[in-house]
C-alpha cells in the first residue's frame, strides 16, 4: 500500500505557522507523506486565518478551492472558529461539505479528524523527525510560540474571542524546542505570542525547571535563558509583539549586552492617550514617548518597528497629528499602518465617529509619508557602517543577487540587505550563515552592501 499523503496549506500569521509546523510535524511523526501541493494528495487540511475581512475571503476561497480539486478538506485555524450568521460556524455553512472543522492550537483534533478520514500506515518512521520538528521557514530561522490566547480585549480585535485568554507554554517545553531548533542549525529564533511581555501571568509566574535548574515562567528569565543557549551556536534572538509596559525596561539591558538582539516590534496602534482608551489598549497610561527614549539612550543601537491604525473611530485632526508627531519624535524605524476597517463582531464597531473610507485611507497614506521619511534617514545613517548580516539568499551563479538581513530586520516584514558580489573573489555567501557587510547604499527599505 502506498503512503498516505496530505496536502497542506497555511495561511495566516507566524502563529498559524507554527500550529502549522506542530501539525506537520506529527503528520510525519505518524508516517504520513506530506505536500504543499493538492497533486496526488489523498486529503488537504487547510490552516486558516480570520482576522480582517480580507484574510477571511482568501481563507474561503482556499478552502473552495481545495474542495474542487481534492474533494476531502480538514480545516483549522481562526476561521474554524468563527460564528456565522445565526450562530452556527462560518466554515461549516459556506463550504457543508468539508470533513471537519476545528479553531486553532488543535493539533490533537486535527490528527483524530485525520485518522478518521486517513487512517494511520502501519510503519511510522518515526525515528526520520529530527528533534526539530519539520519546519516550514528556512532552516535558519524559526518563529517560537511561547503562548496563546490573550487577558486583553482591545476594541478593533476579535483575537481573544476566537483563541481564548492568555495560556502559557510551559518553560520548560519553550527551552527544550529552543534548544533543539538551535542543534537543528537554526541561526535566527523568533519569539511570538499575542502579548510576549505577559508571558507567565496566567501561571503566576510559577517556577519551572530546564536542564535540572530552576528557572521562572516569566519573560526576563525567559529572554535570558534564549540567550544562554543561543550564545554557543552565534544565533540570534528576536521579540515581537512587546508591549510597552515598565517590566520590558528589565529587558533592554540585556540588549545593550548582545544576549538578545537590540529589536524590539512593539504594536503601539496609537500614541494618543483617548484614542488608546477608545481601543482599550494594553499599557494605554504608559508614558510611550518617554520610555521609548529612556530604551534607547539604554541601550543606543535598539530598533523599533511597530504598527499603527489610522483613522479608528473617533480620530480627530489633533488626535491624528499627535500620531504623526510621535512617529518623528520617538523615530519608530519600521512602521506599518493599517486604515482602520470594522471587523465583524469587534467591540469597535459600536464607538461613535466612524470616519468615511476617504478620510481614514488619507490619513493612513499621510502617515506612511511621515514614516518613510523616518525610516528612510534611519537607513541612511547606516552608510559606511560594517554590520553583520545572515544570509537569506546566497548569489547565484554569475555572483548576482544575494539578500540578508541585519539585527534591524525581522524576516517577511522589515527590509533586507541586497547584497553585492563580496570584495575578495574567494569568499563564498552560504545560505543560513553570517557574514559582514560594509553598508555603501540605501534602496527604498533595503541597504545595499558589500560582504567583506
Ligand atoms: S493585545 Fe489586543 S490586539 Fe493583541 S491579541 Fe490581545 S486583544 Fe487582540
Amino acid at each position: 500500500m502506498s503512503t498516505p499523503k496530505v496536502g497542506f496549506v497555511s495561511l495566516g500569521c507566524p502563529k498559524a505557522l507554527t500550529d502549522s509546523e506542530l501539525i506537520l510535524t506529527q503528520l510525519s511523526a505518524e508516517g504520513y507523506q506530506t505536500s504543499k501541493t493538492y497533486d496526488g494528495a489523498d486529503l488537504v487540511i487547510v490552516n486558516t486565518c480570520g482576522f480582517i475581512d480580507d484574510a477571511v475571503r482568501e481563507s474561503l476561497d482556499t478552502i473552495g478551492e481545495a474542495l474542487a480539486e481534492n474533494g476531502k478538506v480538514i480545516v483549522t485555524g481562526c476561521l474554524g472558529a468563527r460564528e456565522g450568521e445565526g450562530g452556527g460556524n462560518l466554515v461549516r455553512q459556506m463550504h457543508p461539505s468539508v470533513l471537519a472543522v476545528t479553531g486553532p492550537h488543535a493539533t490533537h483534533e486535527v490528527m483524530e479528524a485525520v485518522h478518521t478520514h486517513l487512517p494511520k500506515p502501519h510503519d511510522p518512521f518515526t525515528d526520520l523527525v529530527p528533534a526539530a520538528g519539520i519546519k516550514l521557514t528556512p532552516r535558519h530561522y524559526a518563529y517560537l510560540k511561547i503562548s496563546e490566547g490573550c487577558n486583553h480585549r482591545c476594541t478593533f480585535c476579535i483575537i481573544p474571542s476566537m483563541r481564548g485568554d492568555l495560556v502559557s507554554r510551559p518553560v520548560g517545553d519553550v527551552l527544550k524546542e529552543a534548544k533543539a531548533l538551535f542543534e537543528g542549525g537554526v541561526k535566527e529564533l523568533l519569539v511570538v505570542s499575542q502579548d510576549t511581555s505577559a508571558y507567565g501571568v496566567d501561571l503566576k509566574y510559577r517556577t519551572g525547571f530546564f536542564d535540572g535548574r530552576p528557572v521562572k515562567t516569566r519573560m526576563l528569565e525567559l529572554v535570558q535563558a534564549l540567550g544562554e543557549l543561543a550564545e554557543p551556536h552565534g544565533a540570534w534572538v528576536r521579540l515581537h509583539y512587546v508591549y510597552p509596559y515598565p517590566s520590558v525596561d528589565e529587558v533592554v539591558p540585556l540588549m545593550a549586552t548582545g544576549r538578545v538582539l537590540p529589536y524590539l516590534d512593539v504594536p503601539f496602534q496609537h500614541s494618543h492617550p483617548d484614542v488608546l482608551k477608545r481601543m482599550k489598549r494594553p499599557a494605554s497610561g504608559e508614558r510611550n514617548l518617554e520610555r521609548i527614549q529612556a530604551w534607547r539612550a539604554a541601550c543606543p543601537e535598539l530598533v523599533v518597528r511597530s504598527t499603527f491604525i489610522a483613522g479608528f473611530p473617533g480620530e480627530t485632526d489633533a488626535e491624528f497629528q499627535h500620531l504623526l508627531d510621535f512617529v518623528r519624535e520617538a523615530k519608530i524605524d519600521r512602521a506599518g499602518c493599517f486604515a482602520y476597517s470594522p471587523v465583524e463582531g469587534a467591540a469597535a464597531n459600536d464607538i461613535p465617529g466612524m470616519l468615511p473610507t476617504e478620510v481614514r485611507e488619507e490619513r493612513r497614506a499621510r502617515f506612511m509619508a511621515v514614516a518613510e521619511e523616518v525610516s528612510t534617514a534611519k537607513l541612511r545613517e547606516r552608510i559606511g557602517a560594517t554590520m553583520q548580516v545572515l544570509v537569506d539568499s546566497a548569489p547565484g551563479l554569475g555572483r548576482k543577487g544575494g539578500v540578508g538581513r541585519t539585527y534591524a530586520d525581522a524576516p517577511e516584514i522589515d527590509g533586507t540587505v541586497r547584497l553585492l558580489p563580496p570584495e575578495k573573489i574567494s569568499k563564498q555567501l552560504k545560505v543560513g550563515e553570517f557574514t559582514r557587510a560594509r553598508i555603501v547604499d540605501t534602496q527604498g527599505h533595503d541597504l545595499v552592501g558589500v560582504p567583506i
